[in-house]
C-alpha cells in the first residue's frame, strides 16, 4: 500500500515514510491509494477477537511496510499494557435499544485521543528505524487542552523522541492545565504561551516553516515532526473502534452481519469522523454518519449547504476540543468526494486561504448526502443533553458527548431512523466536573471548584479514574510562560536534558 498526497496525485510513498513526514512537502495530506477491503465474514469474526486483533487486522491491511511482528508490538505497547482502564480498551454502553455509547475516553488522559496518541510514538519509532533516519524526532504540539496531554503521555520516555508542547496561558481547563504541568519523562518540554490558543499555534507554525531554525535544529541531530490529525498515524488506529463497535453489537446479537449501523461524531477538526468515513469504504456498512457540532458550526452549514465559509465569529465553549473554524481533515474527504482529483482539491484550499471559503460542487454535494447527516447544539441545548440522559438513563456524560446526544435526538425526530446507532462519546465527565454538574444541578458550580465537583461525581455513582485520582496533589513540574517570539529558545533550553 502506498500513499498519495490530497494536492498531488502522483505522489507515492511508503507508510513509514508517510507517518514520519506527517504532511506531504506540497502541502497536501496523506491519503490511502486504495482502500484494504473487510469482507463481511471478516467483520463477524471479528465477535471472537479482543480488541488487539481487531486493530492488528485494519492497522496490517494499511501499514504493509512493518512486518506483523512490529505491528503486533506496537498494538500490545498501545492496547495490552494497562494503558487503558478497561480490558475492552473502547467498550460500549447501552442508553436505549437502538442508542449506544461507544466509551472512548478509558485511557490515560480521560480523551478520545489516546487511542491514536498511546500508539502513534511506537509506530513512529519503528518507521524511523524502517527509514534509516539517524536524527531524534521532536514532536512540536500546540494545544488546546486535550492533544497536548494525550500527545505528551504517549511520547514521554519514548527512544529517540522528544517532545515540546505549547498551551494558551488563558484557554485550557483547570483539568487540562494540571494534567500538563504535573507531566513527569525526561524527554518533554511543557511551557505555557502568552495570548489564546492562535498565538500558540502560529508560534507553533512559524517554527515549523522556519528554515534556519531547523538547520540549527540539525546541526544538533534533530527533525521536527507533528502528532496532530494530518499525521495518517493519528486516523489509521481510530478507523479500529467503528469496526470495534460493529462487532460488538454483533455479539450482543443487537446486529445481524451485514445490517447497517449510524454513527454520531462529536465532531472538531474531522478527524475522528473521517475515520468513519473510512471504515465505511473499507466494508463496514455504515448507514449515516453523523456529523455533531456546537455553536462553532460551520460544518454543519457546510453539510446543508455545501458552502464551507470560516469568516464568522469564534465562540468558546463548554466543549471546548471542538471549538474550531478551520476543519484540517476535510481536505481528505474532499479528495474523496472529488473522485481524486488533486487540482480540484488544490483549488479549494487555494481559495480557502485567501477568502476563507470555497463551495463544493452539486454533484459532490449529492454524494456527501449519501452518507453523512449533519447538526448542532448551542450551549443550553449541550447542558440540556447532559441533564435529560442522566434523569433518564442515570447517565452521565461530558459535554462533548452531549453535542452528540442532543444533534442525535433532533436526527431521530426529524428522520424517524430506526438504524441502531452508536454516540462516539470523546472525553470523560471528570474532564469537565464542575460543567458537568452545573448542567445535572441546573445551578452555577464555581470554576475553582472543579475538584469539590469531580467528588461531588462520585458520589452520585460514576467511578473518578485513576489520572483524576491524586492530580490535586501531584507536584507542578513545569513552569515557564513565554511570549510567541521566545518559543524556539524554550525548545533550544529543553534539548539541553540528556535522554
Ligand atoms: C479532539 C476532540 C474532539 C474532536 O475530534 P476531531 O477529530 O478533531 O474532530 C471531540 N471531543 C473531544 C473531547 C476531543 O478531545
Amino acid at each position: 500500500m502506498l500513499y498519495t498526497s490530497t494536492r498531488d496525485g502522483k505522489t507515492a510513498v511508503s507508510a513509514s515514510q508517510c507517518l514520519l513526514e506527517g504532511i506531504a512537502p506540497d502541502g497536501g495530506l496523506y491519503v490511502p491509494e486504495t482502500f484494504p477491503q473487510l469482507s463481511a465474514e471478516v467483520i463477524s469474526k471479528m465477535q471472537q477477537q479482543t480488541y488487539e486483533e481487531r486493530a492488528f487486522a485494519v492497522l496490517s491491511s494499511f501499514l504493509t511496510d512493518f512486518s506483523p511482528a512490529e505491528l503486533r508490538d506496537c498494538i500490545h505497547k498501545a492496547y495490552g499494557s494497562g494503558k487503558f482502564e478497561t480490558e475492552t480498551v473502547v467498550p460500549l454502553h447501552p442508553l436505549a435499544d437502538i442508542e449506544w455509547v461507544l466509551e472512548l475516553w478509558h485511557g490515560p488522559t480521560l480523551a478520545f485521543k489516546d487511542v491514536a496518541l498511546q500508539i502513534l510514538p511506537h509506530l513512529l519509532a519503528c518507521a524511523k528505524a524502517k527509514q534509516g533516519e539517524p536524527c531524534e524526532i521532536l514532536i512540536l504540539v500546540a494545544t488546546s487542552g486535550d492533544t497536548g496531554k494525550a500527545a505528551l503521555e504517549g511520547f514521554c520516555d519514548v527512544d529517540g523522541m522528544r517532545i515540546a508542547v505549547f498551551y494558551p496561558n488563558e484557554g485550557v481547563s483547570l483539568m487540562q492545565k494540571l494534567q500538563m504541568l504535573t507531566q513527569e519523562g525526561s524527554n518533554v518540554t511543557v511551557c505555557a504561551v502568552e495570548g489564546n490558543f492562535d498565538d500558540a499555534q502560529t508560534g507553533v507554525k512559524k517554527i515549523f516553516a522556519d528554515g534556519d531554525f531547523n538547520s540549527l535544529l540539525l546541526e544538533k541531530g534533530i527533525k521536527l515532526s507533528s502528532a496532530n490529525s494530518i499525521n495518517w498515524g493519528r486516523l489509521v488506529p481510530q478507523i479500529v473502534y467503528y469496526f470495534s463497535a460493529y462487532a460488538d453489537l454483533l455479539q450482543a446479537g443487537k446486529l445481524k452481519k451485514g445490517d447497517g449501523i449510524n454513527f454520531v461524531v462529536p465532531t472538531g477538526n474531522f478527524g475522528d469522523i473521517l475515520a468513519g468515513y473510512y471504515a465505511m469504504r473499507m466494508g463496514l456498512p455504515v448507514h449515516k454518519l453523523i456529523c455533531a457540532s456546537n455553536k462553532n458550526n460551520v460544518l454543519t452549514d457546510f453539510f446543508k449547504k455545501g458552502e464551507y465559509d470560516a469568516n464568522r465569529s469564534f465562540y468558546k465553549t463548554i466543549s471546548p476540543s471542538m471549538d474550531i473554524l478551520i476543519s484540517s481533515n476535510l481536505e481528505r474527504l474532499l479528495f474523496e468526494l472529488s473522485g481524486r482529483e488533486s487540482d480540484t482539491v488544490t483549488a479549494f484550499m487555494n481559495r480557502l486561504r485567501s477568502t476563507g471559503k470555497y463551495t463544493i460542487t452539486e454533484k459532490m454535494q449529492e454524494t456527501l448526502e449519501q452518507h453523512f447527516a449533519a447538526g448542532f447544539a448551542g450551549e443550553e441545548k449541550t447542558r440540556a443533553a447532559i441533564q435529560r440522559t442522566y434523569a433518564q438513563y442515570g447517565y452521565i456524560m461530558d459535554p462533548h458527548t452531549a453535542v452528540a446526544q442532543s444533534v442525535y435526538e433532533e436526527y431521530l425526530a426529524a428522520t424517524g431512523d430506526q438504524t441502531i446507532t452508536v454516540l462516539l462519546s470523546t472525553a470523560s465527565p471528570y474532564k469537565f466536573p464542575a460543567d458537568v454538574l452545573d448542567a445535572m444541578k441546573e445551578e452555577t458550580v464555581v470554576k475553582s471548584e472543579e475538584f469539590q465537583a469531580a467528588q461531588e461525581l462520585v458520589a452520585l455513582g460514576l467511578p473518578m479514574p485513576q489520572a483524576i485520582r491524586g492530580l490535586a496533589d501531584k507536584p507542578v513540574l513545569h513552569h515557564t510562560i513565554c511570549a510567541q517570539g521566545d518559543m524556539g529558545d524554550v525548545i533550544l533550553k529543553g534539548l539541553e536534558t540528556k535522554i
